[in-house]
């Protein structure tokens, strides 16, 4: 029998932020979506693919004389043409300095789960476990379903981060070996949202509603984290928060355990230019301190439960952009 594979872009370990205590982040390739903010943009395709980084290249033109598809050309630098390129890795395998790099690998079930394993001590001690992130962590639905099937054998904690857009079918593979679903609400106003992300979010109010019945009905997954991203322009406005704190409020369930506001986060500009995409935020300001306090209080005075909102992210103080939460790669929203 075909072992079942799959293709992840990365794993981080010590995450804070994607589930409760210490976890590690399984990130998928793939995602329905197309957030205007996406802060891994080389998640979004599900196939492999290469991406070329200056700072490392000696220009030594061995990749493109090698490319077996003709995708490579120099001039001044690497440029790839997306359309030949295959994703197929040769040119990483020659690169002398790593300057190309292939974006996703492709991993059998056993053995991630024996590399996720390594970080067990660290979930026992606080009560964190594994987070399958993305890109969508339900696309890859059977390969996912395994490890998680596996995962629950070893006694680890898991959790799914989902953006919401998947057939139920998937979602009733995967939630019987779910502790703890992350969840996406971005935004409220249906055509805001296709244009924010490509899609409507009528089945992602559809599926949270699942996911709770669900719930109700087999008492796990345990808890449910509803997850809004603030992007300055987009969806950082009172008449969003105020609806989904109203969504919240009729879904009015024990499950739901916290509700994040992730403020909009600039790292990942290389990413984009690394891919050869355009980014349409690049010269987004961050939030300040205080409209992430603004946006904070709303959602707590409009939420049945205040103490369910949190906050997260990158504030910008006095004209400087400054870090204050994780410098890590990031999941959902
Ligand atoms: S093989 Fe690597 S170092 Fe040489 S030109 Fe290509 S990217 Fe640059
Ligand atoms: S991944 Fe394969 S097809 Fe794409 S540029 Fe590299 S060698 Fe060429």
């Amino acid at each position: 029998m075909t072992a079942i594979t799959g293709i992840v872009l990365e794993i981080q370990r010590m995450s804070t932020e994607d589930g409760p205590g210490i976890r590690t982040t399984v990130f998928m390739k793939g995602c329905p979506l197309k957030c205007v903010w996406c802060h891994n943009p080389e998640s979004i395709r599900l196939k492999q693919q290469v991406q070329w980084i200056g700072s490392r290249c000696i220009g030594c033109k061995l990749c493109v004389t090698t490319c077996p598809n003709g995708a490579l050309s120099f001039d001044n630098g690497i440029i790839i043409d997306r359309t030949r390129c295959k994703g197929c890795g040769t040119c990483t395998e020659v690169c002398p300095s790593t300057a190309m790099e292939l974006l996703g690998k492709r991993w059998e079930v056993n053995s991630l789960v024996h590399e996720l394993l390594k970080d067990k001590a660290y979930f026992l001690t606080s009560g964190g476990g594994i987070t399958i992130s993305g890109g969508e962590s339900t696309l890859q639905t059977k390969f996912v379903q395994q490890v998680l099937i596996q995962l629950k054998h070893h006694g680890i904690h898991t959790a799914i981060d989902t953006c919401g857009i998947c057939n139920q079918h998937a979602l009733d593979m995967l939630l019987p070996y779910v502790d703890c679903v992350l969840y996406d609400l971005k935004e409220m106003d249906p055509q805001k949202h296709i244009v924010f992300t490509g899609k409507s979010n009528d089945g992602i109010l559809k599926n949270v509603r699942f996911i709770i019945e669900y719930m109700n009905n087999h008492l796990y997954p345990r808890e449910v984290w509803i997850r809004t991203p603030l992007i300055p322009g987009k969806t950082a406005y009172d008449e969003n928060i105020v609806a989904i704190a109203h969504y919240i409020n009729l879904l009015h369930s024990k499950a739901i355990t916290r509700w994040d506001l992730c403020a909009f986060n600039n790292l990942c500009k290389d990413k984009y230019t690394r891919l050869g995409i355009s980014w349409e935020l690049e010269n987004a300001p961050l939030l300040t301190k205080e409209e992430l306090m603004h946006f904070e209080a709303i959602a707590r005075e409009n939420v049945y439960n205040p103490a369910l909102v949190k906050t997260s992210g990158s504030t910008r103080i006095e004209g400087d952009e400054v870090l204050v939460a994780k410098p890590k790669k990031m999941s959902g929203c």
